[in-house]
Formats: C-alpha cells, sequence, structure tokens
C-alpha cells in the first residue's frame, strides 16, 4: 500500500487527505492545531463557483492611488511594511497585466469548474448538509454607476463561463433580505456558489470522515520533516511517523517551511480580520458591501464580518482599521447588535504573485508534493486541487492542465 503524510490540516490538507485515501493510500494527516483551525477556520466560508478569475492587483494609476492614500476599504498597507514584501508585490502586479491574467484564468477556472462538484461528494459522505446553503450570495452596490459597471462583468462571465446571476433592483434585494436597512441601488445575486455556517466546522467534519474511514490525524511539526531512506519522516506527539510520500499544505506557513528543501516561493500575503456580532435579525444569506470592501455573513457563531486584505508581511502586527470602516459602513445597512469577541480574528490568503495555486511534485526531493497557495479561494479549491494531486501523485493524468500550477515556476 502506497502511503503519504499530509501536512496541514486546513481544508487543503484535509482534502488532500481524503483524496489520496479514496485512492487507497495509508494517509496520516499532521497539524500542530486542530483541523480547520487557522485560514479554514475564519473566512467567508463561501464555495465560491463565481469565482471564475483569480484576483488581480490593481493596476489604474487611480486605483492604485486610492490604495495608497487609503481611499478604499479592500485593500490596505501599510507604507512601513512595503520594503519587506515588495518584490513579491511587484510580481503580483505584473502578473495582473490583462494578457497575463486572462492566461491565469484559463487555468483557474478550470479548477473553480471542479469546487462544487468535489465538495459535494465529501459533503455527502460526512453528513455536513446541515452547514450548507445552495442560495448563493448577494453582492450589493450603493451606486446606480457601481451596479451598472457590476452588470455588465456579470453578464461577461456569465457569457464565458457559464455561471448565473440575477440582477436585483433595491426593492428585489431589501424583498431578498428583510433584515437590511435599504437595498441601495441594487445587487448582483450569484446564483451558484454555496455558503457554509461554520467554515471551520466543514473542515472539521471533513476530518471526521478521514479518521472514520480509517485515516489517521496526529499533532505534529511540519517543520521536523526530513527524509529517511527513500521515504519522509516527522516528529508528532505520538513519535516519529514514516511515509513514502509527504504532502506541503501548510497555506501560508508553507513558503517558509519548504525553505529548507531548497524551496524559495515567493508569496504575497493579504491579512484579513473577522469578527461576530448578536444581530437582532439573521440575514438569509452573505451580503457583499462592495464599495466598502466587507462581507456579512450569516454564521452559528452571529454575524460574521470578513475583510478585503490587509497587505502585510506575514508576522506583522494587526491593523483594525478595515474591520472597523466595514462597522461603521454597515450601520447603514444592517443591525449589527453587540460585537462577540474582545479581539477580532485574523487569518492569512496565501497567493502566489501569478495568482494560481502550487500543486504537484517538488523539483528538488523525490516524494514531495505540494498543495497551497490558492489565494482568495482555498476553502473553495481544496476538495479539486486536493483531486488532481492525488491523481498524480497515484500515476494518472488529471483531466485538466496541470502545467500552469507545477512548483517549479518559481
Ligand atoms: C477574511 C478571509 C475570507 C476568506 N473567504 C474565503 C471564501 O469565502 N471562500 C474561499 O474559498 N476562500 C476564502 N478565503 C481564503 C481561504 O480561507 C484560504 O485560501 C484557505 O483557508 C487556505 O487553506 P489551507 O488549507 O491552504 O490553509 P490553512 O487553513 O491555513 O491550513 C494550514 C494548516 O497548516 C498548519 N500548520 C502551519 N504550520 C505548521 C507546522 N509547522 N506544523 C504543523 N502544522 C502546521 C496550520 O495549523 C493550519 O491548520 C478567505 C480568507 C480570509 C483571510
Amino acid at each position: 500500500m502506497k502511503s503519504a503524510i499530509v501536512l496541514g490540516a486546513g481544508m487543503a490538507g484535509v482534502s488532500t487527505a481524503l483524496a489520496l485515501q479514496g485512492r487507497g493510500w495509508a494517509v496520516t494527516l499532521v497539524d500542530r492545531k486542530a483541523p480547520g483551525r487557522e485560514t479554514s477556520f475564519g473566512n467567508a466560508g463561501i464555495i465560491q463557483s463565481e469565482a471564475v478569475e483569480p484576483y488581480a492587483m490593481p493596476r489604474s494609476i487611480r486605483e492604485l492611488v486610492d490604495i495608497a492614500f487609503g481611499q478604499t476599504n479592500d485593500v490596505f498597507y501599510a507604507f512601513r511594511e512595503l520594503p519587506f514584501h515588495i518584490g513579491a508585490l511587484f510580481r503580483y502586479w505584473w502578473h495582473s497585466e490583462e494578457g497575463r491574467h486572462r492566461a491565469a484564468a484559463i487555468a483557474w477556472a478550470s479548477l473553480i469548474a471542479q469546487a462544487t462538484s468535489t465538495h459535494e461528494k465529501l459533503i455527502e459522505r460526512a453528513g455536513a448538509g446541515n452547514l450548507i446553503r445552495k442560495s448563493g450570495f448577494r453582492v450589493l452596490h450603493r451606486t446606480v454607476a457601481e451596479l451598472e459597471t457590476a452588470l455588465k462583468d456579470a453578464e461577461r462571465k456569465k457569457e464565458a463561463y457559464g455561471i448565473g446571476y440575477a440582477a436585483l433592483s433595491a426593492s428585489e434585494m431589501a424583498a431578498a433580505e428583510p433584515a437590511l436597512k435599504t437595498g441601495g441601488a441594487g445587487a448582483v445575486h450569484w446564483l451558484d456558489s454555496w455558503t457554509v455556517s461554520d467554515p471551520g466546522g466543514l473542515v472539521e467534519s471533513y476530518a471526521d470522515l478521514f479518521q472514520r474511514s480509517g485515516g489517521r490525524f496526529v499533532h505534529g511539526d511540519a517543520a521536523t520533516l526530513r527524509r529517511v531512506g527513500a521515504g519522509w519522516t516527522v516528529m508528532t506527539e505520538e513519535g516519529p511517523i514514516e511515509a513514502e510520500h509527504a504532502v506541503f499544505s501548510l497555506g501560508p506557513w508553507s513558503s517558509d517551511t519548504l525553505r529548507k528543501f531548497g524551496h524559495h516561493f515567493p508569496m504575497v500575503y493579504k491579512r484579513g480580520y473577522h469578527a461576530h456580532y448578536r444581530s437582532p435579525e439573521q440575514l438569509n444569506a452573505p451580503v457583499m458591501d462592495s464599495e466598502n470592501g466587507y462581507l456579512l455573513l450569516p454564521m452559528l457563531a452571529g454575524t460574521r464580518i470578513t475583510t478585503g486584505a490587509h497587505l502585510a508581511r506575514f508576522h506583522a502586527g494587526p491593523a483594525y482599521n478595515q474591520l472597523e470602516h466595514a462597522e461603521e459602513a454597515a450601520k447603514d445597512l444592517f443591525d449589527l447588535g453587540q460585537r462577540i469577541e474582545d479581539k477580532p480574528w485574523q487569518g492569512t490568503r496565501p497567493c502566489m504573485p501569478d495568482m494560481l495555486p502550487v500543486i504537484g511534485a517538488s523539483q528538488h526531493e523525490k516524494g514531495l508534493w505540494m498543495n497551497f497557495g490558492h489565494g482568495h479561494q482555498g476553502f473553495t479549491l481544496g476538495p479539486a486541487s486536493a483531486d488532481v494531486l492525488a491523481t498524480m501523485m497515484d500515476g494518472g493524468m488529471p483531466a485538466i492542465d496541470m502545467r500552469p500550477f507545477r512548483p517549479d515556476r518559481y
């Protein structure tokens, strides 16, 4: 029987463990925390079949100036942080040019197309249907001009990729979400995306499925991975574990931890924050306040606000200004109620400068594999990217072109 250690039990790692197990492999999943406690815990929980194009960096001078002067809440960075990540940011900017972004989108869309079907199988097997809403989510626009631009873009995506949307007038938006104080200028309703009421809980339920099906989860430190003979060993609370293959699915920790194997992945770290509120009324589905760059999400833990991207060094301290702006902007839309936690949650979207995840074999070490760097959509793409990686590890040929994702492009 083939064997693997999967390092990291976020959405990417747990899905990878399940995909290999499904192919008859003996798999040990290793994390220093319980499954689904980091980035895959605190996100917006949207399985985003509408996210058919990766998130590019703004290229126009106006948008860049707006970001630089804090005129947008989508993206924030502190000038003093810039020298520490300017190289990766510059590469991201370069790859965001229209033609390069179009090429990346072809590869990206081929994975996104598999997102809901691969999740669906796991949701069913895990018995996690109670966490899933299949009613899409709505992007509210405050001005007619913004709504018109968004509708044009939605129509373009519908024609190019076949994804479903509905245009909602202000009154239709207000009727769809009676808890909102206003329908704004109207909304784009993405119909095919699924939303999750407890993202960490979904990962946990997938990890339970893995263990019920005979897989082993142990606490351990991925940084202790080293070669033994033709295989690998890692130190865990249950002693050293050995296997023929090892997979890195450490989300934003992947680049640092892979250095000792001669890999230098330039990651763009996009911090995000969330807080929960005890709201008197519930939303039916997530609402994005587009012009203010945040989401309002009905979660089991309360209404969750998630913020846009704070571009920072991985270990930089928090900056709560985006969350504070979101709370202020939300007052016009919704009665948030009391904040539940004293301290907001923070996590980091693991983004690659070319906007594509790293999926495939190490060019330096035999039996070392990678599945990380899914950026804004790792929760969506976990099972789809696990499926193609497991196919490759098992000696098969995935149905999609894997060349854009290969690790040796860096
Ligand atoms: C605010 C916000 C909103 C988001 N919204 C969405 C959304 O709606 N939809 C979507 O698709 N994506 C969303 N994302 C992105 C998504 O959350 C991430 O892309 C995804 O969770 C990454 O999953 P992962 O498994 O790669 O990483 P993680 O979930 O971070 O898992 C990595 C694991 O590695 C473990 N680890 C790290 N170092 C070690 C070590 N040395 N030893 C052992 N274990 C280690 C960690 O404990 C962790 O469990 C959002 C992100 C943020 C921040």
